[in-house]
């Protein structure tokens, strides 16, 4: 199967389970995760039509984005990987959403850039819907505050919530709390699934799913 196949079925898919989740379902933006791939497989995804993108790393996205966008200016790329705050300038000039804020001084060197850039990203927090110890992102007790702090003490608007399951566990309940958690925070948009559990997510609202091995392959590196 071509990249160009895979976004196609995949994109099948998703329109097929947005009519089953129907009163569910949320926008299922499909954000093709193009960590790893080259500049030549992402042109073979954006001669489709397609503009969605989503990078994890700052480093990489500044060594392809900036000619990829030259030559595409319509692009919506969106940072889904951790931050630091050191980061956070080129990230603002790289990128349109950031999905992974999760802590105040990401929060502060956001605002910070934005407003020295005259730059407005759109902002999601990410959520540790599992409670692990290794994973980035809020604990979900800790959410309201954190989202009141961004919204008070930095000026932000949040206007989604991310999360990743934990691995090899049904991720479905996890998908509900954070559409939970939107919903009771009126946050107005949840980024979740990815290649393995994407259709799941749809099921249960998401208005991003971020897809990378489902559309380019298996991962080399
Ligand atoms: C890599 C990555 C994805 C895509 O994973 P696939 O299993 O290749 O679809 C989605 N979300 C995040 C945060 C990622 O880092």
């Amino acid at each position: 199967m071509t990249i160009q196949q895979n976004l196609s079925e995949i994109k099948n898919k998703i329109k097929a389970t947005l009519e089953i989740a129907g009163d569910n379902a949320g926008c299922g933006n499909l954000i093709a995760v193009s960590k790893t791939r080259s500049a030549t497989e992402i042109i073979g995804a954006l001669e489709t039509g397609h503009r969605l993108f989503g990078e994890n790393r700052v480093k990489e996205a500044a060594s392809k984005w900036p000619e990829l966008r030259a030559q595409f200016p319509d692009i919506e790329l969106h940072l889904i990987g951790p931050l630091q705050s050191n980061k956070a300038a080129e990230a603002v000039a790289l990128f349109d959403v950031i999905e992974t804020i999760d802590r105040p001084k990401i929060a502060g060197a956001i605002a910070k850039e934005m407003k020295a850039q005259g730059k407005e990203l759109k902002l999601f927090v990410q959520v540790n819907v599992g409670e692990e110890p290794q994973k980035a992102g809020v604990a979900p007790d800790d959410l309201k505050a954190f989202l009141k702090q961004c919204r008070e003490e930095f000026g932000l608007t949040i206007s989604g919530l991310m999360c990743i399951p934990p691995v090899d566990e049904e991720p479905s309940p996890y998908f509900v709390l954070l559409k939970h958690l939107a919903k009771e925070n009126e946050i107005a948009e949840v980024s979740m699934g990815m290649s393995a559990d994407y259709e799941t997510a749809l099921e249960f609202g998401a208005d991003y799913v971020r897809v990378g091995t489902a559309i380019f392959g298996p991962r080399k590196a």
